[in-house]
């Protein structure tokens, strides 16, 4: 069962279309996973169509017209950028069928096929994409009992739970749980359940902080690591 949801106002800014795309990208792979949120988005999205109809038409100069009917038909790429930071193999595993239906074009072999790198015995990582407001778009796997060490946040870190699940000192997050934290949040220490490993999507506004003694050597890596392109 789903415990952790977008707020209405981030649901809101997502069905207006002005949430930036590593955010609207996680909001995405929740609602995949969420028949509540995806009822609530039906209603807003029939609401902002209402509005639109109330709206007395405007002669558009032909000018405007033609720019904007030359964007439809030839669209600029994404402002997302992709990393290519994916392994040749295409050997499916169990979990590739969690592939959320919106993270296909980035993991085209599901996460089997993803360029997995080790952070620790416990933890590998890949970078997706980055996008234009500078946010980092990660997967994460933690192996069953693994533990990211104790961190804070310097942006704004959004996750999304993909398989398996995670606790941390404020509750358990199950598979389509939404999780926000920022730099208000105290630091965390996320574990992953014993029976199975965990994968998860994140957007990392920032680079997080590691707050153990041994754990800080790491901070200067993690900072070059999100500002290189
Ligand atoms: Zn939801």
């Amino acid at each position: 069962m789903i415990n952790h949801h977008p707020s209405s106002d981030r649901l809101t800014a997502f069905s207006a279309g002005s949430l930036p795309l590593s955010q609207a990208l996680c909001i995405s792979a929740h609602l995949e996973h969420c028949a509540q949120c995806r009822r609530d988005l039906k209603q807003l999205n029939q609401v902002g169509s209402e509005l639109l109809s109330q709206l007395t038409p405007v002669a558009v100069p032909d000018a405007l017209k033609n720019k904007v009917m030359a964007a439809i038909n030839n669209p600029e790429p994404t402002s997302i950028v992709e990393t290519g930071e994916r392994s040749p193999s295409s050997i499916k595993h169990h979990s590739d069928s969690q592939t959320p239906r919106c993270l296909k074009k980035l993991i085209p072999n599901g996460f089997s096929g993803l360029n997995w790198k080790r952070l620790s015995p416990s933890i590998h990582a890949t970078k997706l994409c980055s996008d234009v407001n500078g946010s980092k778009i990660e997967m994460i796997k933690i192996q069953p009992g693994g533990q990211v060490a104790s961190h804070n946040h310097t942006g704004e870190e959004i996750t999304v739970v993909l398989s398996g699940s995670f606790s941390d000192d404020s509750g358990i997050y199950r598979q389509g749980d939404i999780i926000f934290r920022n730099k208000e949040d105290k630091y965390h220490r996320p574990i992953a359940s014993q029976d199975s490993e965990c994968i998860c999507l994140t957007s990392v506004e920032a680079p997080i902080q590691f707050t153990g003694f041994f754990a800080r050597l790491f901070n200067p890596l993690i900072r070059r690591s999100h500002y290189a392109s």
